[in-house]
């Protein structure tokens, strides 16, 4: 059995976010708690005692108090059922929740060279001791199977997949620590277990859906997929921002090229949006924008929601 936790599903900022007025970010404040959202991330197991993330969000240690499938074992002075961290991206809202499991207890960390080079040119990710937690890369189109603190094999298999996308935006015009040249610094992935065959994709950023994109997730049981904007000019239009969501490697939900539309008709089983932007209006229930993810057959989710497969 597949067991897959939403520890959060917004972007960078989350619902709401620190110095933000929009129409969602105040609402969520108020008269509308249940707005409020972490950022995106998820846990993954196969034998639901050990649980790997796929990225740690600045508000991780929010997250770990809030899922109990997180929580240490009954009875044991340290321990966490965290045996692993798989990063998608080197984004900020992907890699600073590490900074949050520096207490000693092992567990490896997952990434791409060109991710594990920005963790190594930033001297504060040196608080988590190599001896306790190993940095692992991984590869483009090369299945891998994560391994619990003992070593043994976790029964998950894990195929990271080069997808549209930037490297982190705080290196824009400025020399990438792991190179300016090839892929990696966005990656999907697909996340299965070994034993049952169940698996499902996960892609936070995704600048856009490519034909091979499409036949790749086509007949899949469950996709999380990037919901960072409705639509493309969002930020500008509401007055909040400067940059286009393509600008910032994401794909809108919305139009011609949007992720609706562009993975409409593929067999897909559950359809759920994540790394959800707080100035988009399918966040609100009430709205239209919602109405038309929904009725397209996508899915919001709360924080805290698990999927078993
Ligand atoms: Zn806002």
């Amino acid at each position: 059995m597949l067991r897959v936790v939403v520890l959060g599903a917004a972007a960078g900022g989350g619902v709401p976010q620190w110095n933000c007025g929009c129409p969602v970010c105040r609402k969520a404040r108020t008269e509308n708690p249940e707005l409020q959202s972490t950022q995106a991330s998820i846990a993954v197991s196969a034998d639901g005692e050990h649980w790997f993330l796929v990225n740690a969000s600045p508000d991780l240690r929010q997250q770990l108090i809030a899922t109990p499938q997180l929580h240490p074992k009954a009875g044991q002075l340290r321990h966490s059922p965290v045996s692993g961290v798989i990063l998608t991206n080197g984004e900020i809202d992907a890699v600073t929740g590490l900074l949050s499991m520096r207490e000693g207890s092992p567990f490896t960390i997952y990434a791409h060279e060109k991710v594990l080079a920005i963790l190594k040119a930033n001297s504060i990710f040196n608080v988590l001791n190599e001896k306790n937690v190993r940095r692992q890369p991984i590869q483009v189109d090369q299945t891998f199977e994560p391994v619990l603190p003992d070593g043994a094999p976790s029964g998950i298999e894990v195929l990271p997949f080069a997808v549209p996308g930037k490297s982190a935006w705080y290196l824009e015009g400025k020399a990438h620590p792991g190179g300016d040249l090839g892929e990696g610094d966005t990656l999907g992935l697909r996340l299965g277990e070994k034993a049952s065959g169940k698996y499902f994709y996960f892609l936070a950023a995704c600048a856009g859906v490519t034909d091979d994109l499409k036949s790749r997730l086509a007949g899949a049981p469950l996709i999380f997929f990037d919901g960072t904007v409705w639509r493309d000019d969002e930020l500008i239009a509401a007055g909040l921002g400067t940059k286009t969501g393509q600008g910032m490697g994401h794909i809108a939900m919305s139009g011609d090229r949007g992720a609706i539309g562009s993975l409409a008709g593929l067999d897909i089983g559950r359809k759920i949006f994540l790394h959800i932007n707080n100035s988009n209006p399918a966040l609100l229930r009430d709205s239209a924008e919602r109405k038309m993810a929904e009725r397209a057959g996508w899915q919001i989710p709360a924080d805290g929601t698990e999927i078993t497969l």
